[in-house]
Parts: C-alpha cells; structure tokens; sequence
C-alpha cells in the first residue's frame, strides 16, 4: 500500500484533506500481517485520525476527529471497535463525517475508539495469565474478527447514502 493509494481511499473528506494528510511516521515498517485495519492520529493535526482498510484489493479509508473535552473520569471505557477495555485516556470519542450529501449537511456518526486508533496492536498485546486460556491463538482469532466486523460496521455506516 502506498501513500497515494492512502489518500485516494479517503470516502469522507475532501481532496484537501486527503492531501493534507500526515501518513504514520512508522509508515515504511508497518507490520501489514498485523492490522486489521491502519489507524492513526495525524502528527500534525491532533484532533484528526484516518482509519483504513481493505475491502479486497481496494482500500477505504476515512477521517475521524476526536471531540473536544475530557471523558467522564468516573469509569473504565471500552473501544467499542476492539473491546478494550482502558482508563479514560486510553479511549477517545471520535466522529466521522458521512460520506457523501449526508456529510455536506453535517451529518457525522460517532464512536468510542482506541485514542491511538491502535487496535490491532491492542488486541495483540499478550494477556497476563494467557495460560487460563485452553488456546490464546482462537482467543486472538476471536478478537480479530470481532475486530474486522466492527470497523467494517463503523465505516458501512459512515457510509451509508
Ligand atoms: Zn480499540
């Protein structure tokens, strides 16, 4: 996957935005085999995120902006993308404008997410006590699919017409 290619898969922001997109500075080691999706927080736009992935050869992709203000501190939040479960933190709310009239008239859908946008490293991280588990490897095949099924749920809904 390239940079252009990157770009061009943004379903929910302008050209300009696409072009002002800063890639992940670990861009050229990523671990492809390892992410379900790419996800990142732009370096030099704080509030903006891209999360990408691929349906077959073609990818899509999409800006995020995480809201502005603290997260209740009371409690734990989970990623509802992976189910992680973190301090507030460690978990953002993100809106996405809608692709589309939908985002020209301001419609966005949002979500709790990693606030790296990290989840596939996230479900990835061995879990202490991995030996209660009769078989660490479903338990991970597991967390990808609910993983794969969510995002790809998150974005159908981003762009939906
Ligand atoms: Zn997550």
């Amino acid at each position: 996957m390239t940079g252009i290619e990157i770009r061009a898969s943004i379903v929910n922001g302008s050209n300009t935005e696409a072009l002002n997109m800063v890639l992940p500075s670990n861009f050229v080691e990523l671990e492809w085999e390892n992410l379900d999706y790419l996800g990142w927080r732009d370096s030099h736009s704080p509030h903006l995120g891209y999360i990408i992935r691929w349906e077959g050869n073609r990818a899509v992709g999409i800006i995020v902006r995480e809201a502005d203000g603290p997260l209740s501190r009371r409690r734990m939040m989970m990623c509802q993308l992976c189910r992680a479960t973190h301090t507030e933190h460690g978990v953002s709310l993100f809106s996405a404008k809608r692709a589309g009239e939908a985002g020209l008239n301001g419609n966005t859908v949002g979500t709790y997410i990693c606030a790296n946008l990290g989840c596939s490293s996230n479900i990835r991280v061995e879990v202490p006590h991995a030996s209660y588990y009769a078989d660490p490897e479903s338990v991970l095949a597991e967390k990808v699919s609910g993983l794969e099924s969510r995002v790809s749920g998150f974005m159908a809904a981003v762009m939906r017409p």
